[in-house]
């Protein structure tokens, strides 16, 4: 039987590391495709354009929510984000686990109507932690910082609503520990429907007689 893609969420505070831990899930096994999003924000130095986001006009983000081309989209310090519906269907239907890494808003949304949806939350060892890498990336003004740093706070409430909380203390490590929650989630019986179904038809054949 083919292997079922499923949608892996993956949140985290502003600074938790998220960016850098998913390039390496992509490096370091092929099973996973990491959904480029849309924004209205600007690239930051370094930022290519269809590489870290689509960076997009309002109006531009505002069309492709009138066509109904985002699986989720949702308002994050001022600016839209929204996940294109395209690429995550064809890469699940390709068998791949597709990586969205998206704030709570959106992941609540994905929770919603995607049954078979994996929630992981990174989170730093500590907030001074926390707040050190932020400074640290140099690329955003205090004030922003200070935003992003009230948000961290917000979204703290919502952690209940993930699968699992991971610790992002060292890369390696924690780029494993998110591979081996994924290739457990797959054997849940929530996401196992077809394997189940296709036994308990099987052995009612055989109890039949009919094989
Ligand atoms: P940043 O500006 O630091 O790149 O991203 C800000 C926040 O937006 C992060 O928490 C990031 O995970 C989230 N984000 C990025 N892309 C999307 C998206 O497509 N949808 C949603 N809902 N959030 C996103």
């Amino acid at each position: 039987m083919k292997r079922k893609g499923i949608l892996v969420v993956v949140s985290g505070f502003s600074g938790a590391g998220k960016g850098t831990l998913m390039k390496k899930m992509i490096q370091d096994y092929d099973n996973y495709a990491l959904s480029v999003s849309m924004t209205t924000r600007s690239p930051r130095e370094g930022e290519e354009n269809g590489r870290e986001y689509f960076f997009v006009s309002k109006e531009e983000f505002e069309e492709k929510i009138r066509q109904d081309g985002l699986v989720e989209y949702a308002s994050y310090c001022d600016h839209y984000y929204g996940t294109p519906k395209e690429y995550v269907e064809t890469q699940l239907a390709a068998g791949k686990d597709v990586i969205l890494e998206i704030e709570i808003q959106g992941a609540l949304k994905i929770k919603e109507k995607f049954q078979t949806a994996l929630l992981l939350f990174v989170m730093p060892p500590t907030a001074a932690e926390l707040k050190r890498r932020l400074v640290g990336r140099g690329t955003e003004t205090e004030e922003v910082i200070a935003k992003r740093l009230r948000r961290a706070g917000e979204e703290a409430q919502g952690m209940e609503h993930y699968d699992y909380i991971v610790i992002n203390d060292d890369l390696d490590e924690c780029t494993k520990e998110l591979h081996s929650m994924i290739c457990a989630a797959h054997h849940t019986p929530r996401r196992s429907g077809e394997l189940m179904e296709n036994m308990k038809r099987e052995l009612d054949q055989l109890v039949k007689g009919e094989k």
